[in-house]
């Protein structure tokens, strides 16, 4: 796919202003090691300003089926499909889904469960979409289905609850729609994600 470098280099800038935006700072959540919060979304977006090697890149490409969005640990990379991803709710989501992939890669330094990173990145992203509405019984900036209307479940029962500590009982549905979703199949091979931190 023919890039226009001009339009690439808009990503870190969109990204960055949504992970500083309202409804992103407001996330404050313990899952396991790792704790989602705005500070942690804050240092993602310093990431993201910096210039290359040092901080997070960004970059268009061709990405698999089934997939909107990936986090690449070991570039320090949001790759993306297209140089306008990130201008809707439901993009929007999928950015914060990523940035708690590199919160996870920039915070802890070993190796973590694959579905149990996804579960945070899926909860992080549909407390996003609840920030953002009027109000936590919606309506909402997108209509979440699949493992995202998992996430959203699980989202509501914390979302009240600033530096809650997430139990592996309420996350459990949010789990298993992880681990039964053909877009995950691959963790039946590789199981673990691995970790190596950002440097800014
Ligand atoms: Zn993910």
């Amino acid at each position: 796919m023919a890039t226009n470098p001009a339009t690439e280099m808009a990503l870190p800038t969109r990204f960055g202003r949504i992970l500083m935006s309202d409804a992103c700072q407001k996330i404050d959540f313990h899952w396991g090691r790792l704790h989602i919060d705005g500070s942690a979304f804050s240092f993602i977006a310093l990431g993201l300003a910096s210039r290359p090697p040092h901080g997070i890149g960004c970059r268009v490409q061709h990405l698999k089926k089934n997939r909107g969005a990936q986090y690449n640990p070991t570039a320090n990379r949001i790759e993306v499909p297209k140089a306008s991803f990130g201008t809707n709710p439901g993009e929007e989501m999928e950015v914060v889904h990523e940035a708690t992939h590199a919160i996870a890669d920039a915070t802890t330094k070993s190796k973590m469960r694959g579905e149990l990173e996804e579960t945070a990145a899926y909860v992080a992203g549909a407390l996003y979409n609840i920030n953002a509405a009027a109000s936590i019984s919606g309506p909402f900036p997108v209509t979440p289905t699949g493992i995202w209307l998992a996430a959203h479940n699980v989202a509501l029962q914390i979302v009240g609850n600033p530096g809650y500590a997430l139990s592996p009982i309420i996350a459990s549905p949010l789990r298993q729609a992880v681990l039964t979703s053909p877009t995950y199949a691959f963790l039946k091979q590789t199981p673990n994600y691995t970790h190596d931190g950002v440097s800014l």
